[in-house]
């Protein structure tokens, strides 16, 4: 029992068609839509193996999302793809208390992408020498990283020394791509030159230290991809009119929900910032693994006079506008509808993405004090099975 493959052209419709008349046949299932997609798989070429057609996965839009960034600056509307309803709704609601209280004010306050080596010595004398021998040596390291990627600079690094191995966080910019694949190839060369300077007895590109892929502490503290602050003032009037709440009322209710997750065990304090996350990585072609790092976000508020002063800090935000899913053809068009498509613009995508959280933060605080959480998901969000 074997998958069909087709060694001449594996992304061909008739590649497709075999494997899903395979899978029909194991499933005993009619696989029909699938490969409906208008797509030309052989865009996926570099994306995805073993290719079976495309998820569709409904797209909408929010905004219009006033953004004050250094970057994006204006009003925006930002596709989001998901299949949990009321979601979008939620999300347009808080876009419209963000722009009616003037605009997000967002800055990228940190911007690096990490792999993570490690390295192994005789013991922790070596390993001290060694930790020594790579901060004299960083420059030459960075021309070693200039040979393999015209994009990728080597900014940084911690070493962090556990008995005789010495684990090694290396920090990268990266341009406008996310640049794991950039930074990967660059660190092996890396390892490599290490290798042949140092008498390490031992080593690995990764240690699990960089985090990809999984929430961290070091990645809250240090930073990982871009790490993005966002505050807005909400109005009086706004909160009464659009968000049904006070400003009072938000915040104790914030300050309750910080205390129930420090009990939790919560890394981060937010309420739902992996759904605006999720939504907007599916629509504009990101990674979605890197959701888990990206949301971790810190949300403060304060009341000021009547007004309510809400700030959200995204520690490690994983983006890029080059590279990757971005020029897949819905990806694309989506990064295209705010003007995020391409070279120069992963900062803005940044800004606008925290700015797109904020406005469901606050959207969905104030349904939780105003009382129609479960009201609005009973009215957008419920899909029961048809019962025939
Ligand atoms: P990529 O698509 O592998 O590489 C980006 C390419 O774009 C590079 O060739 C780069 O040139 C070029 N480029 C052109 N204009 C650029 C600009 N303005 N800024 C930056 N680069 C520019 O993308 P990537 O971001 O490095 O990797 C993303 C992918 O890595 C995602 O699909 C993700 O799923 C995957 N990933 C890989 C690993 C891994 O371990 N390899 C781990 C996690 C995720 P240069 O060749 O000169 O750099």
């Amino acid at each position: 029992m074997r998958l069909p493959k087709d060694r001449k052209n594996d992304y061909s419709r008739k590649a497709i068609r075999a494997r899903l008349d395979f899978l029909s046949q194991q499933s005993g299932s009619e696989l029909e839509d699938l490969d409906r997609s208008t797509v030309d798989p052989s865009l996926a070429k570099g994306n995805i193996e073993n290719i079976i057609g495309f998820s569709q996965v409904p797209v909408g839009v929010i905004g219009p999302l006033k953004v004050n960034g250094e970057h994006a600056s204006g009003d925006y509307f930002v596709p989001l793809s998901t299949t949990e309803g009321a979601l979008v709704a939620s999300y347009n609601r808080g876009a419209r208390a963000v722009s009616l209280s003037g605009g997000a004010n967002v800055v990228v306050s940190a911007n690096s992408i990490q792999r993570a080596p490690y390295f192994v010595l005789n013991d922790v004398f070596q390993a001290r020498e060694f930790a020594g021998w790579l901060d004299k040596n960083m420059d030459k390291i960075a021309e070693v990283v200039k040979q393999t990627t015209s994009y990728g600079q080597l900014t940084g690094h911690h070493a962090f020394i556990q008995g005789r191995m010495v684990f090694v966080r290396l920090n990268f910019s990266t341009g406008d791509a996310m640049g794991m694949n950039m930074i990967t190839r660059a660190s092996q060369e890396v390892c490599r030159y290490i290798a042949s300077h140092f008498p390490v007895s031992g080593y690995a590109i990764e240690s699990n230290m960089a985090v990809d892929k999984k929430p961290a502490h070091i990645n809250t503290i240090l930073g990982r991809g871009k790490s993005v602050v966002v505050e807005v003032l909400f109005k009086q009037r706004v909160l009464s009119r659009v968000l049904r709440s006070t400003a009072g009322d938000i915040d104790l209710a914030y300050r309750r929900q910080v205390a129930g997750g420090q009990l939790a065990g919560i890394m981060g304090s937010n309420g739902h910032v992996a759904n605006g996350i999720a939504a907007l990585f599916l629509a504009c072609g990101q990674d979605l693994a890197n959701v888990s790092e990206s949301c971790v976000g810190f949300i403060y508020t304060e009341t000021i006079g009547k007004d309510l002063y809400v700030s959200l800090r995204l520690p490690s935000l994983i983006v890029g506008t080059v590279g990757g899913g971005v020029s897949l053809p819905t990806q694309r068009e989506c990064l295209q509808i705010i003007d995020c498509q391409g070279s120069g613009k992963a900062l803005k995508f940044a800004e606008i993405a925290a700015a797109t959280l904020i406005a469901g933060e606050i959207s969905l605080a104030a349904s939780i004090v105003a009382g129609d959480f479960v009201t609005a998901h009973e009215k957008f969000g419920r899909n029961r099975p048809k019962t025939d």
